[in-house]
Order: structure tokens, then sequence, then C-alpha cells
């Protein structure tokens, strides 16, 4: 099975090389020594990850060939809009949507006019991204957190929570298994701030998993030091998903707490990752007690001002045993808002569908990936481990080959094919 589609080299300029996908070019950075034109290579994030023989690029092209143009026709079905209706707002877009506009866009109520604007979003990704969609695989590696925060259900102070914490070799084996047996490109490892896993030994996983598998890997430590990103990047780690979480200092403060951890210095380390050579994945939780349109309209632009290679927003869900137990659950409305308006606003971002979404409503998934998203996490944390990583209740999930099929089956009828999207 396999979650991306190989590509053919057909330039090379230094760093960069173009791939060609049946006709469609994507320009990705390159890492691998004496790559030549006409290698196939794997792609991911707009990074090389994997060469692979011309043999087998062949055989799996072949099985994709028919499939791929079909799903390209279903994408532009779907997206197809009366060209007159959000005419204005989609030209307005392509040459830069206005605050005051995007703000407007945040606060609609009216049905239609949502869905129109949910719609123009679909348009534009499609116009702009084809029907790439990405999809990574997630392991959540330990519950245990030494920060208190208001929204997590996986707080220090939540006593009643069993933890967890896998073994770096149990890491290292799942990964194996997730890249070279079920054939993800792509892997998010996740825990709360757990300091047992010192920077030796979140270096350790990823060399191990770097011998033994060509894949883009993602760490989502939380606040270590500048230090610690420093060796991961070293080691071979290429990507980071660090939320600031809103985007509005003083809301931050409220719902946030830990050592190290206050708003000036994750922004600061959003930064420093930024420039080691990382994609960062970054974003906010939508609906947070106490936060206003404005504050959304102030995350999509921090986002893009911090230079987001990934836009991971989604909804805040109130977890029983946290000071927020009573809060209100968000409209999926307005998840879907956010997510249009951040299309708007950077018409060529990979848009991140949060596994949150598909726990706040079961078509969530489906319903942000016509909303202007183009990628997608499947959790392949064991189950004995899944229910325990409960930063938020009643997390949606199955075992990974039910999730994989899933998600084909959802992509696949959505029209959407496992492309890279390029840098
Ligand atoms: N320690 C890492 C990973 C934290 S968990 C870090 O700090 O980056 C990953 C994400 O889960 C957080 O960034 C937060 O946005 C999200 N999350 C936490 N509690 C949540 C809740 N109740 N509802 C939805 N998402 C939540």
């Amino acid at each position: 099975m396999c979650y991306a589609i190989p590509g053919r080299v057909i330039e090379l300029n230094g760093k960069f090389a173009v791939v060609d996908y049946f006709g469609e070019h994507r320009n990705v950075f390159n890492e691998f020594e004496g790559l030549k034109v006409g290698d196939y290579v794997y792609a991911q994030g707009g990074i090389i990850v994997q060469k692979i023989s011309e043999d087998d690029a062949l055989i799996i092209l072949k099985e994709w060939k028919q499939l791929f143009f079909e799903l390209k026709e279903v994408d532009s079905a779907i997206s197809v809009m009366d060209e007159n209706t959000f005419d204005k707002i989609l030209s307005n877009a392509e040459q830069g949507l206005e605050n005051e506009e995007a703000l407007r866009l945040l606060k609609l109520s009216n049905k239609n006019e949502m869905d129109l604007l949910f719609k123009t979003a679909n348009k534009l990704r499609q116009k702009r991204l084809k029907n790439s969609c990405c999809i990574h695989g997630i392991i959540e590696f330990s519950n245990y957190c030494r920060n208190n925060c208001f929204y997590c259900g996986i707080r220090c102070e939540n006593k009643q929570l069993q933890r967890y914490r896998m073994t770096v070799e149990e890491i290292v084996v799942l990964a194996d298994y997730s890249v070279n047996k079920l054939g993800f490109k792509a892997l998010v490892l996740q825990s709360g701030e757990d300091m047992w896993y010192t920077t030796e030994k979140l270096v350790e996983i990823i060399k191990r998993i770097k011998e033994k598998c060509g894949v883009l890997l993602f760490m989502s430590v939380g606040t270590r030091s500048f230090e610690c990103y420093t060796a991961m990047h070293e080691a071979g780690a290429r990507g980071v998903l660090l939320r600031f979480e809103t985007s509005n200092p003083k809301l931050y403060e409220k719902i946030h707490f830990g050592p190290k951890s206050d708003f000036k210095y994750r922004i600061a380390l959003l930064k420093h990752i930024k420039k080691l050579g990382y994609i960062i994945a970054t974003g906010a939780l939508i609906g947070l007690p106490g936060q206003t349109e404005t504050d959304l309209l102030n995350d999509i632009l921090l986002a893009k001002s911090l230079e987001a290679d990934m836009y991971s927003f989604g909804p805040f869900i109130p977890h029983p045993k946290t000071p927020f137990s009573g809060a209100e659950i968000v409209d999926i409305n307005i998840v879907l808002k956010v997510l249009s308006v951040a299309r708007l606003l950077n018409p060529d971002a990979k848009l991140l569908v949060t596994t949150a979404l598909e726990t706040l409503d079961v078509d969530g998934r489906r319903l942000g990936l016509l909303s202007g998203a183009n990628s997608l996490m499947i959790n392949i944390t064991p189950l004995e481990y899944k229910n325990l990583y409960e930063i938020y209740p009643n997390r949606a999930g199955s075992d990974v080959e039910t999730a994989v099929k899933n998600t084909l089956n959802l992509l696949y009828s959505l029209g959407r094919a496992p492309t890279d999207l390029g840098l």
C-alpha cells in the first residue's frame, strides 16, 4: 500500500529538483548525493525522502496512472462552482485578501454564504494546488506532561489519567512498520512535554528511524531548548509540529502553563526552528473560551508571518478533567470558516485537517477537505496507548489498517491523490 506517488526527476538546480507526476511539476528540496535526472523518488512536504528503482516506480505508476486522471476529474467536478457568485472574493484572494474582508468572512453566519465561502476556498485549492493531498502518520509516544495547560487533558494535574511511555525500541519498531510495511512517507512523533526523553534519546530515536526508513520525520515535543531542536535537525528530523495555540498573548498566558513555555519563548522558538531549515507546521486552537473572530484572524496572520509550511488549526474540545470542562463546544462552521479563510489568505498553503475535527463531527474530515484543506493525519499510535493520549475526550479512531482504508476511500471519493505538494 502506498500513501505517496513516486515522481521522476526532470531537472536539477543545486539543492533543488523538479519532479514530474504524470505531467504535473513540483519543486522540491534534495539532500541525496548523486541524484540524477531520470531518477524516481518519493517527496513529502517538498523534500525528497526516498529514491526508488525505476522498475519499482514504473510498476506503481502503472497502477496509479488511470486512477490519477480519474481522481482529477472527480476533484474538478466537485470543485465546480457558479463562477459569478464568489468571483469577487476569489479574484480578491488571488490578489491578496484584505484583513477587513477576511474578518467579515469569519463572521458570516448565513448558511448559504458560509457554503459559498467553503466552496470558494475549495475552488482556490483546486485551482492552485490541484488534487494533491498529503497523508501523515502520527505516533503519540508518551502522555506524560510537565505542563498544566487549562485546555489539555494530559496536563500534569490530571492525576486520574493512566500515564504511558513508549520505549525507544517500541517507537523505532512502530516507525519501521509504518513506513516499510504500511507505506507511510511522513511521520509525526508527538508527546506531552516529557523530559524522560532527553535530547540524546530523541536524537537516538531519529537516527535509528532515519537509518531504516525513507521518511519525512516531524517532531512534536513542545518547547524544548534551541539546542535540542538543532540536535534533532542534525540527526535527520526535517519537520516540527508546534502550535502557538493562540496568537493572543493575554489569552495564551491565561491557558498555557509550564516551564519555558511563555508566549514569547514559543514564538522565538518557532522562528529559530524555521531558521534551522525545518518545515514548520503551526497554528492554533479554535473555540477557546474568550477567543474572538479577530483573534482567529490574527492566528491565521501569525501562522503566515511565521512562514508556516503547514497550517494546523483544529477545534478545541473541552476535557472533563480540566478547568475548561464546562466550556462550550465550538460550532463546526467556525472551524470550517477558519480553514477557508486561511486558504484564501494563503492560496498555496498546506492546510491540515486535524484529528480533533474528526472527533467534533464524524464528517469533519470530508467537510474540512471541501473547505480548502489538503492534508490529513492518520493516527498510528497502538490502540492500547491511543485512548490514553487523551488531550481531549472521545478521540476518533480505529486500528490503523481500518483508518488507512477509510482515509483512502475518503480521498478517492473526493478525487484527491497522494502526490507531493512540493515547496
Ligand atoms: N507537547 C507538544 C504536543 C502537545 S499535544 C506541544 O506542546 O506541541 C498537541 C496539540 O493538541 C496541542 O498543540 C494542542 O493544540 C492540542 N490540544 C490539546 N488539548 C486539546 C483539546 N482539549 N482539544 C483539542 N486540541 C487539543
